[in-house]
């Protein structure tokens, strides 16, 4: 049985970044950078104002000199004139600088009078200019391949003019429930069974992730209809199932997998919950079939699926980096294996401390909604104490750590 950290090892290294797509520069946000991005030019392109006022000759300006005010410049156009000994250009942020200026005094370190200015400052050679180049050079990389596109990055494309970005493609993932028991949303309540969250929570766990999913019709745990809904899910990136996959006389899709074709390189994973968990790669296809407690499934997902969709999307870091954090109370480690314990971050004075997120029974989800995040308890026999530093990985849709998630 591989431990958690092979088992996700052994997964990232069967999932292989997609190919390129070309996008709008709008439709880049979320998307995952393909090639690295080099400017075509400087930028700024031009040495520019960083303030309203005045484009003087340092070097023929003491402070108290008076000049003529020669020319207006506003933003937009290219200077037009030379600014020579005795005079200034009146200038606006972001307007060219004129020939023969090389510095520019605020409007606030001046007064006019009529066509006149007082420099009330001794102007300094380059100040409040924005030099050409400073920026960005021609043919420098500014972007590199696998970057998160953001707000940001798109206003640094927008600023070297980039209208189509090739991006990596999202993968596409389908996702099945199986399951006797289960009931679509809006289908009556009826005795002995539950309604389906591991398909919505799972599709919304895959389209955060920044990937496409398509949410099959639930499968019953009879092996035709199984096999029918497993080959489509196989036409996928990947394919992710919830339960089914232990070792009950119902738990049959590995079985079913199996017989498509699939290449199963691990069943259970050394964590507590998530342990009955396969993963399978199928031509190009990787198959996750999850547990299908709702606890057990989304842990899955964030610590196994979600690497490997990141590493098919073509990010550059794949896992997300842990934190260290000092447990807030005493834990009970199990004596076998990794437990995945639901914790919210509590700020105590200056310092975050992990606390219990409520009952940590694999069945009860609505604590894993309370949750900040996962703290991965080593396997142990001692109790550890308050204070003892453990892993925790951010669940990051939580949004800042050390808040109230209840
Ligand atoms: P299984 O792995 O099939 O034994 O299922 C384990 C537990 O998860 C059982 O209590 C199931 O009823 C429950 N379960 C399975 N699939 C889902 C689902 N899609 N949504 C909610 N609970 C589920
Ligand atoms: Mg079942």
């Amino acid at each position: 049985m591989p431990t958690f950290d092979e088992a996700r090892d052994l997964i990232l290294r069967c999932a292989a970044p997609l190919g390129v797509e070309v996008v709008a520069l709008d439709d880049s946000l979320g998307r995952v950078l393909a090639t690295d991005q080099v400017s075509a030019w400087d930028l700024p392109m031009w040495d520019n104002s960083a303030m309203d006022g005045y484009a003087v000759r340092a070097q023929d300006c003491p402070a108290g000199s008076v000049l003529q005010i020669r020319g207006f410049l506003p933003a937009g156009r290219a200077a037009d004139m030379s600014v020579v000994r005795g005079t200034a250009a009146k200038i606006l942020t972001g307007a060219p600088i004129p020939s023969g200026a090389d510095c520019v005094v605020p409007f606030e370190s001046a007064e006019v009078r009529e066509d006149t200015v007082r420099l009330l400052i001794q102007p300094v050679s380059g100040a409040h200019i924005r030099i050409q180049g400073s920026d960005l050079h021609a043919g420098e990389c500014f972007l590199i391949a696998g970057t998160l596109v953001g707000p940001t990055e798109i206003a640094v494309l927008a600023s070297v003019a980039r209208t189509s970005i090739p991006v990596i493609r999202r993968p596409r993932v389908a996702i099945l429930s199986t399951g006797d028991e289960l009931l679509m949303p809006g289908e009556p309540v009826a005795p002995g069974r539950i309604f389906d969250s591991n398909g919505p929570a799972l599709a919304a766990a895959v389209r955060e992730a920044g990937s496409i999913p398509i949410t099959l019709p639930i499968a019953r745990d009879d092996p035709a209809m199984l096999r029918k809904q497993l080959e489509q899910g196989l036409l996928a990136d990947a394919l992710v199932t919830s339960a089914g996959v232990s070792t009950g006389e119902r738990d049959l899709v590995r079985e079913v997998l199996r017989d498509l074709g699939a290449r199963e390189e691990f069943w259970k994973v050394d964590i507590q919950p998530g342990r009955p968990m396969a993963f399978a790669v199928a031509g190009d296809c990787c198959v996750f079939s999850l547990p299908g407690n709702p606890v057990a499934a989304l842990l899955t997902f964030e610590l196994l699926v979600r690497p490997a969709l990141r590493r098919m999307g073509g990010h550059l870091r794949p896992t997300q980096a842990t934190r260290r954090v000092p447990l807030g109370e005493p834990v009970q480690p199990r004596p076998d294996r990794v437990t995945l314990r639901r914790v919210r971050l509590e700020q105590i004075e200056d310092h975050l401390v992990a606390m219990s997120s409520g009952q940590q029974a694999t069945g009860f989800v609505r604590t894993l909604a309370y949750a900040d995040g996962i703290a991965l308890i080593p396997s142990g026999t001692e109790t550890l104490p308050a204070g003892t530093v453990v892993d925790v990985h951010a669940l990051r849709q939580r949004g800042d750590f050390g808040g109230g998630a209840q």
